[in-house]
């Protein structure tokens, strides 16, 4: 079906030069999704008939990186861009489900759990293997092709509504990260579900314990950096998703100093969805364990130093419950530790901003500063001008909200206390 999307110039390229070298290639995906619902998407994937070595040899070794065990894909870089481009695959063979790369069973995983996914295939038996309808739209920007290969994809969009390719609890046995993937959906588009896949859903939850955690933890570091990440965690504290991912948060659920991790969370969230901000995990980290490390020190954390002597513990022993049983890279902990413990300088009546900026952790550290003072409903301006953006004094510079901390550049609230809606842009990844 013809229908025009406003696609990216570098994306239309990007796919225009698969097509040109003789294999179909399409955006798939949340772009897909998002740009349908009106949203800017914050990446493309893309999907195409060729093999990751012939993407390879299309773009060149310079540009494109075979990635990945489980799901082999391509990294493309393209326009100062990367692009992951993955080849159409098809549903991988029942033999195939439960057996690792090395060929051998693992009798205590699910029966249907699948280990491998590199079986190639059409582009539709690529659309039939995706996870939801809503994710499984193909859109060609050369000729502004779009196509719903499951004939649900486009109507459940409009709708709203969160369906399972196929068997839910199969596809959910399959995979037990598609119910967390589910739960993001409901919790960031404010979907719902349609019947069989809650149901679905509420039966193969404990299934999740049997996710590998190198994915549930690459899943938290998309969540803290998303800007709705606030959302993600109501939707998996309402459907029960919380406690097995981060069952410290799911137990202060409800708490005033879970309320208030909350709230500085969603603000923050706000001001990066609104460009004031970029999407920084560690920051995200500090802002939702803030709260309780005062609540650890019985101490507010303006004043951590002066009354608590074992702050720095407190800080370093919170951050790793708090994200627990997720394995945070180290230099996010430390960074967001370091954010965390300059919280108490911008409260000391000798601390200068000349010395503060020489900190690695200073734009993370005043961000969090403005984001408490908002949420208390202080003075924000004039902490601003108290406390410049890193290089308004040493260059004289513009601020851009990006600092040397070594990280990548960068609703629905009903029960909170207080909650700011969004204004604005979707943010950049
Ligand atoms: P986001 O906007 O967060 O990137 P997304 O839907 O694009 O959302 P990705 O992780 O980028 O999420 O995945 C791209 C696409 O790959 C999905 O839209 C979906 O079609 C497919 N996909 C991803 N994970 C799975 C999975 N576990 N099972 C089946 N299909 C999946
Ligand atoms: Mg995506």
């Amino acid at each position: 079906m013809k229908h025009e999307l406003p696609v990216e110039n570098r994306v239309i390229e990007l796919i225009s030069t698969l097509q040109g070298a003789g294999f179909e290639a399409y955006i798939v995906g949340g772009a897909i999704r998002d740009l349908l619902l009106g949203r800017r998407p914050k990446d493309y994937d893309i999907s195409t008939a060729a093999t990751p070595e012939e993407v390879r040899n299309v773009f060149g070794r310079r540009s494109a990186r075979i990635i990945g065990k489980r799901f082999r894909l391509v990294h493309v870089r393209h326009g100062g861009e990367l692009f992951e481009v993955s080849t159409f695959r098809r549903a991988p063979s029942p033999e195939s489900a439960a057996v690792g790369p090395d060929g051998r069973k693992h009798e205590e995983l699910p029966e249907h759990m699948i280990l491998s996914d590199n079986s190639f295939g059409t582009a539709e038996e690529d659309a039939w293997r995706r996870d939801f309808t809503v994710n499984a739209l193909f859109y060609d920007p050369v000729r502004s092709e779009l196509i719903d290969h499951t004939g649900q994809g486009i109507d459940d969009i409009r709708s709203g509504v969160v369906r399972a390719i196929g068997n839910p609890r199969l596809r959910f046995e399959e995979d037990p990260v598609r119910m967390l993937r589910a739960l993001k959906l409901v919790g960031q588009y404010d979907f719902s579900f349609d019947a069989a896949t809650e149901n679905a859903l509420f039966a193969m939850l404990p299934l999740i314990r049997h996710a590998a955690p190198s994915r549930l933890s690459l899943e938290l570091e998309k969540i803290l950096s998303s800007s709705y990440g606030d959302k993600h965690l109501l939707a998996f504290h309402d459907y029960g998703l919380l406690e097995y991912f981060l069952p410290e948060i799911d137990t202060a659920w409800g708490s005033p100093v879970c309320e208030y991790a909350l709230n500085l969370f969603n603000e923050r969230n706000c001001r990066v969805a609104e460009g004031i901000y970029r999407n920084s995990i560690s920051l995200a980290m500090a802002t939702l364990a803030l709260p309780f490390v005062e609540q650890q020190c019985g101490s507010p954390v303006g004043t951590l130093w002066k009354n608590s002597p074992d702050a720095r513990a407190a800080i370093a022993g919170v951050l790793d419950r708090l994200f627990r049983p997720q394995t945070m890279m180290n230099r996010m902990t430390l960074s967001a530790e370091r954010v965390l413990q300059l919280q108490a300088l911008f409260g000391e009546p000798k601390s200068r901003p000349e010395q503060l900026m020489e900190s690695r952790s200073y734009a993370h550290s005043r961000e969090l500063l403005l984001i408490r003072t908002a949420v208390q409903e202080g003075d924000v301006a004039e902490l601003e001008r108290l406390w410049p953006p890193v290089g308004a004094r040493r260059r004289g510079g513009r601020n851009d909200g990006r600092n040397a901390e070594g990280e990548g550049g960068g609703g629905r609230r009903p029960r909170r206390r207080r909650h700011r809606s969004r204004r604005g842009k979707e943010p950049e990844s």
